[in-house]
Formats: structure tokens, C-alpha cells, sequence
């Protein structure tokens, strides 16, 4: 399905872009079409034939998401991690990737622990540096932007003149900036991958992941891998999605301001090395002036930051990459960029800004009391 881009703006496109009222009853909502197969009127000849095919509810998604991202085909996947994996299935045995070396740990060990060992060959680079060099014969540029979790940022528009030179295909995840500060596509990035579980989504409780794609040749071809890989995203999900998009200018729009305000805050902190803030959305990571032990006793002393991994949800999160999110990556890969042991990495909520601010100084207090 396709859905081109409107003069719409972007909050009202993540309300109405690809839902319309359900043509047999009226519904304003797009239901749950929970079938797996649907009847046909001549053998083989129906646009839905079978739920892994296609799905309404599915559909509905899928152009919503193409909307939001300017592009003109979307895909939805069971998770982030299946929609990456549906875009490594494009490259074959042999296919070289140049991939930023600061990435979510799942992807990494996606790429190194079962990619590689069919054959896709991976170098890890420094994406954020105007030097990079992308070699003759990469097929595929593989970025975050910002990184996870040292909110590095890729100047996209200028590392995708650099693939056009070589012709390989850009991949932007754009998980942490969302379609409503960055928008891949325009800037001339080919495909852009998110985790849905995260902002898109914002309510934790869907786990998923998407493609977005312009070129329709592209989208062919990570149709044929979605229907033949199988890793769709089930309708009740794509519904809650759905429903999660509406309110995501307005959620972007706080986390941006509540984490703004506690970035400032962290930078003044006589106790906080190093702040980590590209200046727009909701993750913030920092270093705290101390060892493991006292960086485990600030995450388990915050009430409404919850130790947890994740992140991009309505409530705020607080997490040890080194120890959580990143755990897979060799601990010298992890030092050598940067994911020190004291670095605490931040989701932050859409709670109340005095709040939030309240729970990290008493948190401070119990960390760097004289008792402890
Ligand atoms: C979470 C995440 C993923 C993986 O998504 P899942 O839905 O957990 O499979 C990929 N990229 C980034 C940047 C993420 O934060």
C-alpha cells in the first residue's frame, strides 16, 4: 500500500494518516481484524487472502508510519530487532556493511553473533566524524542517530552523498529522534528502521518494529522478506500502535522539555563527570563521579525513574548500559567508545518536571551521603 506524502503536518498525520472510517460500519477507529484468513469470491483472486500476507489493521499502520516518515511504503515486524533483521535479509553472503560503532546492543549482537556467520561482513566506524570514508563496494551504511546510548549524532544529509558516490544503501534507525524531530527519507537516507516498542508506540506495552522506504523496488522485495520470513506484527498490536501515534507530537513535546530541564540540571551537579544531550528528544546519558557500586546505589534509590531496560514510554526509566542494555558488547569494545561502568543512561518521562527533578536530587543524597 501506498500513501503519499499530504501538506498535512505531522500531528495531524499521526491521527488520521491511513485510517479512514471502517467502510461497513462507520467505525472511526480502525478495529482488530483478528483473522487469519478471509473468504474469497473466485478462487485465488482476493486482495486479502491470508493474515500474513496482510491485514487491515496491519495496513492501517503501515501508512500511517510511511506518512509520518515522508516515505512511500511502511512495514511492520514482531519487534525492532525482526524489522532489522528483514533488512540484513536483502544483502547476500559476501555483502560488505559499514555500521556506526556506538548501537543499540541488539542490533550489534544481531549483526555480530548471527549475521556475520552467514557471511555479511561488518565494520564498526565512527559515523559522527566528517572523515569517514565509506570503502568502494559497501552495500549497506547501517546508522544510529543519536547513538545509543552516548547521543552521538550523524549529519545524515552528508553521509548519504557519501553512499550515493559508492552506491551503497543508507539505513537510518530512527528510534530515539522519532519522524517528529528527524525524518531520514528527506535528508536522503534509503530505509529507515524503528523500534515501534519504543516513543512510537510510547506506552511500553507493544513490543514491534518497522521499515519505512520511498523506492518501490525496495519495498517489493522487503514485502516478498516480510510475507516469506514471517515476522509480522500481530493485529491487536498494530492497533495499540495505532492508538499510541496520536498523542505523539504532544508526548515528544514534553519528554523534549522535561529532559531539556534535567540536562541542565545534571551538567551543574557537582557530583555528574559528563552529560550526554543532543539538545532535542528525551534520552539524556551521564557519568557520574563514581565507581560501579555507588553508580548501582544512585539507580536503585530513584521511586519514579524505574530500573528498567527500554525506554521511550510515557514514564520515566533509568538504567547501567554496561551492565543492561550493552552487557553483550566486550567490555574493551565498550570502554574503548566510551560506555564506561558509571555511565547511567536516562528515558525521560512525560511525568511532572519538578518531580522527576525531586526524585534524582534525594537519589543524589542517598548515593553521596557521609553514611554510605
Ligand atoms: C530497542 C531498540 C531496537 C530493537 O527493538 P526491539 O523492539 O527491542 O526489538 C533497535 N534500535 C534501537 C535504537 C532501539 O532502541
Amino acid at each position: 500500500m501506498t500513501s503519499s506524502p499530504t501538506p498535512l503536518h505531522l500531528q495531524t498525520r499521526t491521527i488520521h494518516a491511513g485510517q479512514s472510517p471502517e467502510p461497513h460500519t462507520g467505525a472511526v477507529m480502525t478495529p482488530i481484524f483478528q483473522t487469519s484468513t478471509y473468504a474469497q469470491e473466485t478462487p485465488g483472486g482476493n486482495k486479502w487472502a491470508y493474515g500474513r500476507t496482510n491485514n487491515p489493521t496491519r495496513t492501517a499502520l503501515q501508512d500511517c508510519l510511511a506518512s509520518l516518515e515522508e516515505g512511500k511504503h511502511g512495514l511492520v515486524y514482531g519487534s525492532g530487532v525482526a524489522a532489522i533483521d528483514a533488512v540484513i535479509r536483502l544483502l547476500s553472503a559476501g555483502d560488505t556493511v559499514v555500521c556506526g560503532d556506538d548501537i543499540y546492543g541488539g542490533t550489534y549482537r544481531l549483526f555480530v553473533q548471527e549475521w556475520a556467520d552467514r557471511g555479511i561482513i561488518f565494520q564498526f566506524v565512527d559515523t559522527t566524524t566528517a572523515a569517514l570514508e565509506i570503502p568502494d563496494g559497501t552495500k549497506l551504511v547501517w546508522v544510529e542517530t543519536p547513538t545509543n546510548p552516548l547521543l552521538k549524532t550523524t549529519d545524515i544529509a552528508i553521509i548519504s552523498k557519501k553512499c550515493r558516490q559508492v552506491g551503497a544503501l543508507l539505513v537510518v534507525d530512527n528510534t530515539f529522534a522519532t519522524p517528529v524531530f528527524q525524518r531520514p527519507l528527506t535528508e536522503g537516507a534509503d530505509i529507515v528502521v524503528h523500534s515501534l516498542t519504543k516513543y512510537l508506540n510510547g506506552h511500553s506495552d507493544v513490543v514491534g518494529g518497522a521499515v519505512i522506504v520511498n523506492d518501490d523496488g525496495l519495498a517489493k522485495r522487503l514485502a516478498w522478506i516480510q510475507n516469506s520470513a514471517g515476522a509480522i506484527l500481530g493485529p491487536q498490536d498494530c492497533f495499540l500502535v495505532l492508538r499510541g501515534l496520536k498523542t505523539l507530537s504532544l508526548r515528544m513535546r514534553e519528554h523534549q522539555s522535561n529532559a531539556q530541564q534535567i540536562a541542565a540540571w545534571l551538567v551543574q551537579h557537582p557530583h555528574v563527570k559528563t552529560v550526554h544531550y543532543p539538545g532535542f528528544s528525551g534520552m539524556i546519558s551521564f557519568v557520574l563521579d563514581a565507581d560501579l557500586e555507588a553508580t548501582t546505589r544512585f539507580v536503585q534509590s530513584t521511586r519514579l525513574f524505574t530500573l528498567a531496560e527500554s525506554l521511550g514510554g510515557v514514564e520515566s526509566l533509568i538504567g547501567i548500559p554496561a551492565i543492561m542494555t550493552h552487557a553483550s558488547v566486550p567490555k574493551e569494545t565498550r570502554e574503548a567508545i566510551g560506555i564506561v561502568d558509571g555511565l547511567i543512561r536516562l528515558s525521560v518521562g512525560i511525568e511532572h518536571i519538578d518531580d522527576l527533578i525531586a526524585d534524582l536530587t534525594q537519589a543524589m543524597n542517598t548515593t553521596f551521603s557521609p553514611t554510605n
